[in-house]
């Protein structure tokens, strides 16, 4: 175009793609700087993950009172919830209630699946494009995609031939699921798979899990929240609040500050027992400092666990397969379970480890392995998520000078402080690969990402600046601070989405460096350093 041509204004100053927890905060904010916001979200309503994930037993496993927003006192006061670690179906009407109290509905379109988007260079803004060719124009995109929101299926042959049901429970149907007296297979046993497993085993006629690896998994020991106890919590969300800032995973768990050599042997065991029979993370996250560092002290606590395990299993060789033997406890996401190795001592769910005998195919009525034909009723797709960077793959994003944004990414994601990526001006990641949001507790991370995100475009408006990008120089930086957070702990001793391993999506089968694993706190510190010193790392124009 002729460079005298005349610019098209965009039709928005911000399109916000997810109406999940985080795009329901971020148009919020954008809101009350008065700027002209649509959010485009593929569901049919706002929730992401909530509004998605309706499978039995979908529940939080941190605490439902950390993970509410902390921006609204009077929204804080005026929510009860009723659980400890709230179910799905309350925590959507939480979400729901936020975005009619706060009028964001009106700014929202559903059922608007992103397929493209690309930046325009002589305009300066963002197109973006809907399965349907609809397009709409904007100067900001930020992307509220989720991290775990592009659900894989196994690549296994026949899956479209069952002639029963099936599902991957990230795409549960809305309408209820006959369960009862069926035979039922779930596949995989992350913490979505262990969350239906537990929930289901007592309904169902047979349960039949197919399971590749065993995780770690450790009671939730969930219970209601009666009236008085909502009220203490409501009289302390500062203090808890607080609590989760100073955490680095954003929960009310923080790790014991002690060593595990520092503390005798009865001392030790004494915090073991504790931990296993408090509620939610610290059984994770609240253990001696060294525990998920040093390779002996994390042994010693998997051989603690893995008593427990067999403790709990009736069936001694039962037992020996449901407790992991690749990698030490906590190195992956631990499942926070209700009786979950109980129900393998129902006569109705029997474990089948697809290691000795693999799955070959899905066939017309159910699945067979190496050694038989398993038939069943409904089989249920347990098996997880082209996390992090997959929801981003599955939208192909053009930067400048026709950069693809997934061929940028392929051997990982490259960015400056996982909010934005060079060659994709004034595209912001929220909740973005190698941001702090993806290991802490979601909404204690994405709150303080869009605030960072408000400020900076609220720092671009006053200034006149209308385009930015990270510098390449500071994104190779972020990389390998990034990456050495990773030494820090022996979370890159295990395969999982951690790690950026998925068996199902091709070539992701070698670490990526996905995640900043080095705490909230010093995240929080680098992003307030970097609006400090005027964005440092980043080109205005
Ligand atoms: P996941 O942890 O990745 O687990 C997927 C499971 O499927 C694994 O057991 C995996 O086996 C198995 N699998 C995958 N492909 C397979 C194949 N081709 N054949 C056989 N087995 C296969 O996924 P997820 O359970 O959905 O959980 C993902 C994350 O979502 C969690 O880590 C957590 O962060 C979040 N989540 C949170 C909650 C909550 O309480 N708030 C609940 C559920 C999930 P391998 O282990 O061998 O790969």
């Amino acid at each position: 175009m002729n460079s005298s041509a005349k610019k098209q204004a965009p039709q928005h100053d911000a399109i916000i793609i997810g109406a999940g927890v985080c795009g329901i905060y971020q148009l919020y904010k954008l809101l009350e700087l008065g700027l002209n916001v649509k959010v485009l979200e593929a569901g049919g309503g706002p929730g992401g993950t909530w509004y998605w994930n309706r499978y039995p037993g979908a529940r939080f496993d941190s605490e439902s009172y950390t993970y509410g927003y902390s921006f609204s006192k009077e929204l804080l006061q005026e929510w009860n919830w009723s659980e400890h670690f709230s179910g799905q179906p309350e925590t959507l009407r939480y979400l729901n209630h936020v975005v009619d109290k706060f009028d964001l509905r009106e700014h929202m379109q559903f059922d608007c699946h992103v397929k493209s988007t690309a930046f325009d260079e002589s305009n300066q803004f963002w197109t973006v494009t809907l399965d349907d060719d609809r397009t709409f124009t904007t100067r900001f995109l930020m992307t509220a995609i989720g991290m775990l929101s592009a659900p894989t299926m196994p690549t296994l042959e026949g899956t479209d031939a069952f002639e029963g049901q099936s599902f991957h429970t990230y795409n549960w149907p809305h309408e209820p699921v006959d369960i009862k007296n069926k035979k039922v297979a779930v596949i995989g046993t992350g913490a979505t798979g262990v969350q239906v497993i537990s929930e289901i085993a007592d309904k169902v006629g047979e349960l039949t899990v197919f399971q590749r690896r065993p995780n770690w998994c450790a009671p939730l020991h969930n219970s209601k929240i009666d009236d008085k106890t909502m009220a203490d919590i409501k009289a302390n969300y500062d203090e808890i609040f607080e609590r989760c800032r100073n955490t680095p995973g954003g929960f009310i768990h923080g790790p014991d500050r002690r060593k595990y050599s520092e503390v005798s042997k009865q001392d030790r065991l004494a915090l073991w027992e504790e931990l296993y029979a408090a509620s939610g993370f610290g059984v994770w996250i609240g253990n001696f400092r060294d525990v998920l560092v040093k390779e002996d002290v994390n042994a010693e606590y998997s051989k603690f666990i893995a008593d427990k395990i067999r403790q709990r299993v009736n069936d001694p060789e039962l037992a020996e397969e449901l407790i992991p033997k690749d990698h030490g406890f906590g190195t992956r996401r631990v499942p926070l379970e209700t009786r979950y190795y109980e129900a393998y001592n129902r006569d109705n769910v029997s474990l089948v480890n697809i290691n000795d005998t693999p799955i070959e195919r899905v066939t017309k009525k159910g699945i067979k392995t190496s050694e038989r034909e398993h038939e069943f009723d409904i089989i249920i797709y347990a098996t997880g998520f082209d996390a992090i960077t997959g929801a981003f793959d599955r939208i192909d994003i053009t930067g400048t000078h026709g950069q693809k944004l997934a061929d940028k990414w392929i051997d990982g994601p490259i960015t400056y402080l996982g909010l934005q990526s060079a060659g994709f001006p004034n595209l912001i990641t929220l909740a973005g690969p190698q941001g702090g949001s993806v290991s802490t507790n979601f909404p204690r991370g994405i709150e303080e990402a869009v605030d960072w995100a408000t400020d900076l475009i609220t720092y671009m408006n006053k200034h006149g600046y209308k385009r930015i990008e990270p510098s390449e120089e500071a994104e190779l930086e972020w990389g390998e601070d990034v990456k050495h957070t990773y030494s820090l702990s022996l979370i890159p001793t295990a395969k999982s989405w951690f790690t950026g391993y998925n068996s199902n999506v091709p070539d992701h089968d070698k670490l990526r460096y996905l995640i900043y694993n080095g705490g909230a706190p010093k995240y929080r510190e680098r992003l307030t350093q970097v609006a400090e010193h005027e964005y440092e790392g980043f080109k205005f124009e």
